[in-house]
C-alpha cells in the first residue's frame, strides 16, 4: 500500500528523471566557485528573479540566516513577523550566531505585518537602541499569499527608513502560481529573496539566496563560516535545476488538490475546516480524538503530523495524486463515521 504523506511538502522522493539528472551533472569544487552546475543554478535563479547574484545553500534556514548576517551586523535589529519562520522556527539563529536582535510584530490574518506597527517599531538613531536595519517578510506564510500592493508599500516604508528588505520565499513559486504572476513580480520588491527547492518543487536538498553581488559576497563568506561551504554540490544543484524545469507549473495541481481535499473534509461531521491556502489545508478536530485519528489514518497508510493543538495542517505535493486525495478523504470519513 502506498503511504500518503500529508505532513509536509518536504517529504517528496526524487523521481527517476531527477536522479538521472543528478547522476549526469558536471561537478567541481564549489568553495572555489568551480562547480558548473551550481553556478548554472545560481545564475539561473538570479536572472529569473531579477538579481545580480545567487548562492546555493543546504537549507532554507541557512539561506535566511546568511541573509540576516549579510544585511545586519552585531547589535543591529530586524523587524519580522511574530509567527514568521525566520523568527520562530529557526532556533533563533540570527540572535545566536549573529547577535542580531529580532523585533517581532504580531501579524494580521493574512501574514502581513501592519505597516503602522512596522513604522512604530523602527528605532531612532540613538545609543539606547539597537540599529533597525532590515524588514523581513514571508510569502507564502502558512500557505497564504501576500498581496502585491502590500509588498510594494512595505518596500517603500523600508526604503524610506533606510532598511534592507528580505523575503523568506521558501514557497515563492507557490505564491507566484497562486497569484498568477511570474515569481519575479513578487521578488522584484525585495533586496534579497530566499527560495527553497526542497519543498513543493521536489528537490531532495537545497535553497538559493539571491541579492546584489555585494550582499551575496558577504553571504558566501558567512556560509563558509557556518560550515556550509560545500564541494561537488552540483549533484544537488542538478536536482534543483530539474525541479525548476519540471515542477513549477504543476504546483497548480497541488493547490487544486488541496482545494478538493478541503471541500471534502468540510462536509465531514467532527472536522472544522479553518482554511485552505495554496497547497495547505488547515482543520480542527476534537483534541481528545487526535491520537485515535492519527492511529486510524496510519492504519490506512496516511501520515499526518499531530502536535498538542487540535489544528492539523495537511499539505499536498508532488507525491500526492488524485486517487490519494480520495483515499485520504475516505479515511477521514471512516474515522468520523460519515459515508
Ligand atoms: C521550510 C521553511 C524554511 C526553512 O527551510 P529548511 O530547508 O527546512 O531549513 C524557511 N521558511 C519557511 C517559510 C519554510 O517553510
Amino acid at each position: 500500500m502506498k503511504v500518503i504523506d500529508l505532513r509536509s511538502d518536504t517529504v517528496t522522493q526524487p523521481g527517476e528523471a531527477m536522479r538521472d539528472a543528478m547522476y549526469a551533472a558536471p561537478v567541481g569544487d564549489d568553495v572555489y566557485g568551480e562547480d558548473p552546475t551550481v553556478n548554472t543554478l545560481q545564475r539561473r535563479l538570479a536572472d529569473e528573479l531579477g538579481f545580480e547574484a545567487g548562492l546555493f545553500v543546504p537549507s532554507g534556514t541557512q539561506s535566511n540566516l546568511l541573509a540576516l548576517l549579510a544585511h545586519c551586523e552585531r547589535g543591529d535589529e530586524y523587524i519580522v513577523g511574530m509567527d514568521a519562520h525566520t523568527y520562530k522556527f529557526e532556533g533563533g539563529g540570527a540572535a545566536v550566531l549573529g547577535s542580531i536582535q529580532p523585533q517581532p510584530i504580531v501579524q494580521d490574518e493574512d501574514g502581513s505585518l501592519p505597516l503602522a506597527q512596522v513604522a512604530a517599531a523602527i528605532k531612532p538613531v540613538d545609543p539606547h537602541f539597537a540599529r533597525t536595519r532590515l524588514l523581513a517578510l514571508e510569502n507564502t506564510w502558512h500557505g497564504r499569499t501576500l498581496p502585491l500592493d502590500y509588498l510594494r508599500e512595505a518596500g517603500e516604508l523600508a526604503r524610506a527608513n533606510g532598511l534592507g528588505y528580505h523575503l523568506d520565499g521558501a514557497r515563492l513559486f507557490n505564491a507566484a502560481v497562486a497569484c498568477d504572476v511570474p515569481a519575479r513580480e513578487i521578488a522584484r520588491h525585495f533586496d534579497s529573496v530566499s527560495v527553497c527547492l526542497s519543498k513543493g518543487l521536489g528537490a531532495p536538498v537545497g535553497s538559493v539566496l539571491v541579492g546584489s553581488q555585494a550582499l551575496i559576497d558577504r553571504a558566501r563568506r558567512w556560509r563558509k563560516v557556518c560550515g556550509g561551504g560545500w564541494r561537488q554540490a552540483g549533484m544537488l544543484a542538478a536536482a534543483c535545476l530539474h525541479a525548476l524545469d519540471h515542477n513549477i507549473a504543476r504546483l497548480a495541481d497541488d493547490h487544486a488538490r488541496a482545494a478538493r481535499l478541503a471541500a471534502a473534509l468540510r462536509a465531514i461531521d467532527g472536522i472544522r475546516l479553518l482554511g485552505q491556502h495554496t497547497n495547505m489545508v488547515f482543520i480542527d478536530v476534537p483534541a481528545e480524538r487526535l491520537r485515535a485519528l492519527d492511529a486510524h489514518l496510519r492504519e490506512a497508510g496516511i501520515r499526518i503530523s499531530i502536535g498538542y493543538l487540535p489544528t492539523l495542517r495537511l499539505v499536498t505535493h508532488l507525491d500526492v495524486d488524485d486517487d490519494d486525495i480520495d483515499r485520504a478523504v475516505a479515511a477521514f470519513a471512516g474515522f468520523f463515521g460519515a459515508h
